[in-house]
């Protein structure tokens, strides 16, 4: 049994909200296959495990933490309270946990690895006496902001104007208040994501390196002002191009037959990622534009559709669209038939539009969403927010118009094709993100426990 004979053994601790935990994962096991006689305990809830991690791993094994929710807790549709609860059982629960990996394997602890948020895996390493790395699931231009979140508050205030540009820090002219995550200068700083978020910036330079699921040209002077703050920095993705996982596709709802019948770059395919829906009357919005223009559309959309969406929609955009409640995301935005992409701006799909060089609509809801989608608009170019920051019809139907028929919209395809090349170039032999991850390995192969 691999697990057990390995001379080394690393601890992983997940964060297990929202699409942290996969990408989390998908590290893990490319860092597996590099790292022989090395065992991976990888520390998450329950929930996150049964949805995330699969059976047949042979050198990474699961373990669950606590989710510190209170007995009989239901969840009533507000998406940052289980977070809140789980933020006030950690570290506690982690530590826990990790003394029963302990005893269970009888093996002691050579390194931790921890998704970035942990600001405390600075203190877990130290007392173990092991080093850490922390991997920014996000993108490096959301961890700038974070860990210069007190430069930040000293310039703009809290809840100051949400127009004021960020012309204080360099290269961030075009982004304003108002593009910057909740709490960090709005909203309840003390809460606590926010609060955690705030202590990560000074952690995260205790780190033996902060690595990121992205690649240096995506965001380069970004990366190097980060390269100067910490010791050692390593874009190594876009993980969906290096990812080592090869389970099969499940297309249980026929999704990519039925965007075989569709003409080259036509359908509008709509996501809001893992956790949100919009609400109603934007839901509504949108299906009015989709019907208005007719556009073909697949749409990933949980819950049941008669009731959320307007009456007769489903029947009289039958010939036209199809909704599943899951859809093999990566693989529709690589088909050539998407057009378009209706998104909440989450990380995960700002790169899978990348690689499949689909154009973005982003209707942004919390988190690094709002950054992520200034940047697609502003500073990379190959999509759109809407005006007001919500969907209206008309906005949907004019940005829907532009990306698809539009001489405008071809310019924004040409814009995310070149940044695919330059991602596939990263993750080439020499290319940056392999040259990184080769520097993450060596780091992880030479380290013992004392
Ligand atoms: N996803 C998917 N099918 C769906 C909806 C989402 O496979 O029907 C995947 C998508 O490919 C992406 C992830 O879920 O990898 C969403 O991640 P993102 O960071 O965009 O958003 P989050 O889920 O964290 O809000």
């Amino acid at each position: 049994e691999s697990y057990r004979n390995a001379s080394k053994h690393i601890v992983v601790l997940a964060f297990p909200f929202g699409t942290h935990a996969v990408p989390l994962l998908n590290f893990v096991r490319q860092l597996s296959d590099a790292c022989p006689h090395t065992m991976f305990s990888f520390l998450s809830t329950q929930q996150s495990n049964n949805s995330t991690f699969p059976k047949n791993l042979d050198k990474i094994k699961s373990f669950n933490v606590w989710d510190g929710l209170p007995k009989g807790y239901t969840f009533r549709g507000n998406l940052h309270e289980p977070v809140d609860y789980f933020l006030k059982a950690v570290p506690r629960n982690f530590m826990k946990a990790i003394d029963v990996v302990v005893f269970e394997t009888g093996k002691p602890i050579d390194f931790l690895i921890t998704d970035a948020f942990y600001a405390f895996g600075a203190d877990i390493a130290d007392e173990l006496n092991i080093p850490w790395v922390a991997l920014w699931t996000a993108s490096p231009r959301a961890l700038f902001v974070h860990v210069n979140s007190d430069i930040i508050r000293h310039y703009v205030g809290i809840n100051g104007p949400k127009d004021k540009p960020l012309h204080f820090l360099p290269h961030f002219s075009s982004i304003r208040v108002a593009d910057l995550p909740n709490g960090l200068t709005s909203g309840d700083i003390d809460a606590p994501m926010p609060a955690l978020l705030n202590k990560m910036g000074v952690s995260l330079s205790r780190a033996a390196a902060v690595a990121t699921n992205s690649y240096e040209d995506l965001d380069n002077t970004v990366v190097n002002m980060l390269k100067l703050r910490f010791s050692t920095f390593l874009n190594v993705g876009p993980f969906n191009l290096v990812s080592v996982s090869s389970s099969t596709v499940d297309d249980s709802h026929g999704t990519l037959d039925w965007m075989s019948k569709h003409e080259a770059a036509s359908v509008v395919y709509i996501s809001f990622g893992s956790v949100i829906t919009p609400p109603p009357h934007e839901l509504h919005a949108l299906c009015e534009a989709l019907e208005e223009c007719e556009f073909p559309y697949l749409w990933s959309l949980r819950g049941s559709p008669e009731k959320q969406l307007p009456l007769g929609f489903l029947e009289r955009t039958s010939s036209k669209g199809k909704i599943v409640p899951w859809a093999p995301q990566q693989k529709i935005l690589e088909h050539p038939s998407v057009g378009v992409f209706v998104s909440h701006g989450g990380w995960n799909s700002v790169l899978e539009s990348i690689n499949g060089c689909v154009p973005m609509i982003c209707r942004p809801f919390f988190g690094d969403q709002q950054l992520n989608t200034r940047t697609v608009e502003v500073v990379w170019g190959f999509g759109l927010g809407l005006e007001g920051g919500t969907l209206t019809k008309e906005g949907a139907k004019k940005a829907m118009k532009l990306i698809l028929c539009s001489q405008e919209g071809k310019k924004m395809r040409e814009k995310i094709r070149v940044q695919k090349e330059l991602a596939c170039k990263a993750v080439k032999p020499n290319g940056s993100s392999n040259e990184n991850f080769k520097t993450l390995v060596k780091l992880v192969s030479n380290t013992y426990h004392q």
